[in-house]
């Protein structure tokens, strides 16, 4: 078995995307959204059958075993080649969380069905009044014997549709603080009792979906962790998350396309748009160096703090300034929503704008981000 962390971080790399020119499908790179099941279900095996589906596992439950340095050099790689996300809810977050708070049982039931497929999961925490606040949330969960009986209305799920399995948030007591009563539940998603309802995102794409739930019945084993306790396990899958969405990737293969559009529209030769093009160059390269600290600190095994929050608003805020500029650029184009060629390559230039649009809001918008930043880092008063 391959130690991949004694790697030299340049094989690593090498070795990474030699292996994705051979097999990941050229079809399928850089694709202007989130792909289906039906779309992806063989890369997803294809990276199962090589161990390499889920890189941050340790290696005794299936995955890589890789440390923090080795993954983030994997994300790159993946990112800047044009690999697209498979529906990836099990890798990279129930998964880790069944292999800290699960128990034995569900650890031996959950995680090989996520390494074979037999399994594909969706996050259902958010709902109607209860987003940011989180907290709020209202489905409810109420014991019956071995059951609880589940009534509510998750929303927002990504890519329900395509789940046989969805981890939730459910209330199970509505006394006291409104993050003690809060329980983690895995809900099989034919369960009866259960709708799922697909919505259309901007870019008229049914990526996400609504999943109610009509009196369904759960067996209290299919709780992580205790019950009202689901507040602090959901919180811990916050972890690390920071670091990898804030991460300049995004933002500078953004960069590289208004680049490739810019250059087939000669405005180069503009002193107004290489102005406003060197100011977004500059900031990626800022927010590039602020990322490696924070990496570094990774490296060393050290801890990283709230201010991480900064590189999510910096990355995600620069991403769309980006890619404003590229519908300045595309002009007319933008009139079409299918890629038009730019050198050797193809860019959607109304593609890019409303992909770039949510990424202020998932992992905890940005305006959350700039209060925990003003609470723990800059002491403001709430
Ligand atoms: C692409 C995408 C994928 C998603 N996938 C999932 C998923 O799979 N599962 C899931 O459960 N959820 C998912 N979500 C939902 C996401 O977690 C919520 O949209 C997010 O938490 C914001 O909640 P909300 O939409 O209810 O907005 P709200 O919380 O109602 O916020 C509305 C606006 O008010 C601002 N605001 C709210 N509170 C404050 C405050 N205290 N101070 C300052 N400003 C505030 C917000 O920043 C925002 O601008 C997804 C969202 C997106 C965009």
């Amino acid at each position: 078995m391959t130690d991949y962390n004694a790697m030299a971080d340049d094989d690593f790399r090498k070795m990474l995307n030699d292996w994705l020119v051979e097999n990941y499908p050229s079809e399928l790179r850089f694709p202007a959204e989130r792909m289906h099941w039906d779309q992806c279900g063989d890369w997803y095996m294809t990276l199962a059958k090589k161990g390499w589906l889920a890189p941050g596992w340790p290696v005794e439950h299936g995955g890589m075993g890789l440390d923090a340095n080795k993954l983030l050099i994997l994300m790159e790689e993946f990112e800047s080649y044009g690999v697209g996300r498979t529906p990836d809810q099990g890798m990279t977050m129930i998964g880790p969380l069944l292999i800290q708070y699960g128990t034995d049982e569900q650890r031996a039931h959950y995680l090989p069905k996520i390494l074979n497929g037999e399994n594909i999961w969706c996050q259902g925490y958010s709902e109607p009044g209860a987003g940011s606040d989180l907290a709020s949330l209202r489905t409810a969960a109420v014991r019956d014997g071995d059951d609880y009986i589940v009534n509510g209305h998750k929303i927002w799920t990504t890519l329900a549709m395509d789940a046989n399995m969805i981890f939730t948030l459910v209330r199970t007591n509505k006394e006291g603080k409104k993050q003690q009563g809060i329980t983690f539940l895995l809900i099989p998603l034919d369960s009866p009792g259960i709708t799922v309802r697909g919505i259309d995102n901007l870019g008229m794409h049914d990526e996400f979906a609504e999943v109610f739930f009509d009196d369904v019945r759960v067996p209290v084993a299919n709780v992580v962790g205790k019950e009202n306790d689901g507040w602090t396990i959901a919180k811990a899958l916050l972890g690390h998350e920071r670091i990898f969405i804030g991460s300049p990737k995004m933002a500078s293969l953004a960069m590289n396309r208004l680049k490739a559009l810019a250059e087939s529209a000669n405005m180069f030769n503009d002193p107004l748009f290489v102005e406003r093009y060197t100011v977004l160059k500059l900031e990626i390269e800022d927010l590039a160096a602020a990322y490696r600290r924070f990496v570094e600190v990774l490296k060393r095994g050290g801890k990283i703090g709230a201010e991480v929050s900064m590189l999510k608003i910096w990355n995600t805020e620069t991403q769309q300034r980006i890619t404003d500029l590229m519908l300045d650029v595309a002009g007319e184009n933008c009139g079409v929503s299918d890629a038009i060629p730019a050198g050797d390559t193809a860019v959607s230039a109304p593609g890019e704008f409303i992909g770039a649009r949510p990424t202020t809001i998932y992992g905890g918008s940005n305006q959350i981000q700039r209060n925990i930043l003003a609470k723990a880092v800059l002491k403001l008063p709430s």
